[in-house]
């Protein structure tokens, strides 16, 4: 039986690199609260994303949770539910209440044309994914939440490194989300950001994220505990060195994938998106009209050892734990939910060998 291929496996730099890096935290024993990896990082992001304020956290959803509460939103959020667990969660555990927009069927990501009929005198904000690596359409987005005075918080935990006209995913909304975890184009291990322009975000975000603590005798917040440590923002100083390499290993994979897979009918792969750079995050494919359903593909996938992964299924407004609560219906999203039934994300990697994508394109076109 050949080795297991699985969806994704996480980049890392070379050994010593990173042991040179934590060297120091040795030294002076400042193992998190900030310190100079901490410091480092969060300046060496914002020269590469190109954004006035980049705050690390402990994940992304942490990062999601603390940015909800930095803009004191309380009411309804409307969102899609084509995205990972945590989008919808945040929101929830929050105390809002998600309205779930529909999806465009091309980009995956919120329908602008479809969020104006959800606006009501309670809505607070939208807070839409950038799925797969594909931007949503920013402009509209942006129209929609100045006409309507509504905050604009962007998911962007698929986009990190990706490019609109030269301006990077971490530069749309009042703010924008990255999650840094193991599974991701960039990671530290565990992690996640803010990213914002306004100067005046970035004490509050810092409190909140340290127990809404100010100073020794001041707490103005109800804060939780959300800082990422010396070790997690070491990672990141070194998979930041060799990022670029690793998206243009994941483009060539990305590449070779479409050349193979590109026209077979029954297929429906990812659309690039005008003027977009690309991170190459996910390979995305539509078994729609296709001979054999999405499920027989992953199946015979991984009776052959090739972990793909039903990516995003199944909606968040499907989920158990919201069975029977109001406006979680994913009838009322049928672009969502046609997608989530159909969409297969294949094994990509920098490492991923392209003889390895032949075999899983062998299979895939039996
Ligand atoms: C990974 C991910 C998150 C959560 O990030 P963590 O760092 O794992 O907490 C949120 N939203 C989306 C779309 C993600 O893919």
């Amino acid at each position: 039986m050949s080795e297991t291929i699985n969806v994704t496996r996480s980049a890392l730099p070379p050994f010593e690199e990173y042991c040179e890096e934590i060297r120091g935290i040795w030294d002076s024993r400042w193992l998190t609260n900030m310190g100079e990896k901490h410091q480092a990082l969060e300046k060496a992001l914002e020269d590469y994303l190109g954004v006035r304020n980049v705050s690390l956290l402990t994940n992304g959803h942490l990062a999601l949770e603390n940015i909800l509460e930095a803009f004191e939103l309380h009411g309804e959020i409307i969102t899609s539910p084509f995205t990972f667990a945590s989008t919808t969660h945040a929101i929830v555990r929050c105390g809002c209440t998600p309205v779930f927009c529909d999806i465009d069927p091309v980009s995956y990501t919120i329908d602008p044309d479809k969020i104006e009929a959800l606006i009501t005198d309670r809505t607070v904000a939208i807070l839409p994914i950038h799925v797969y690596g594909n931007l949503c359409d920013t402009d509209a987005l942006e129209r929609i939440a100045k006409k309507h005075g509504l905050r604009l918080i962007y998911d962007a935990a698929h986009s990190f490194g990706v490019r609109k006209n030269g301006v990077s995913s971490a530069c749309f909304g009042d703010a924008s989300m990255f999650s840094f975890h193991a599974t991701k184009v960039f990671h530290t291990i565990e992690g996640g950001a803010l990213c914002y322009a306004d100067d005046g975000l970035r004490q509050k975000i810092s409190d909140l994220k340290n127990f809404g603590i100010h100073g020794p005798e001041e707490v103005p917040f109800v804060g939780g505990n959300a800082k990422m440590n010396e070790f997690c923002a070491a990672m990141g100083l070194c998979e930041l060195r060799h990022l670029d390499t690793w998206i243009a290993q994941r483009r060539s994979v990305a590449e070779h994938y479409r050349a193979r897979l590109d026209g077979v009918p029954g297929l429906k792969l990812n659309a690039p998106q005008a003027g977009v750079e690309s991170n190459y995050a996910y390979f995305p494919v539509v078994f729609d009209g296709c001979k054999y359903s999405r499920d027989e593909v992953f199946d015979r996938l991984g009776r052959q050892n090739i972990v793909a992964r039903k990516y995003f299924y199944p909606i968040t407004n499907s989920f158990d734990c919201y069975r029977g609560r109001p406006g979680f219906d994913p009838e009322r999203t049928p672009i969502a939910k046609y997608m989530a039934e159909r969409v297969l994300t294949l094994p990509l990697y920098p490492e991923l060998s392209l003889e390895d994508v032949d075999r899983i394109c062998d299979i895939i076109l039996q």
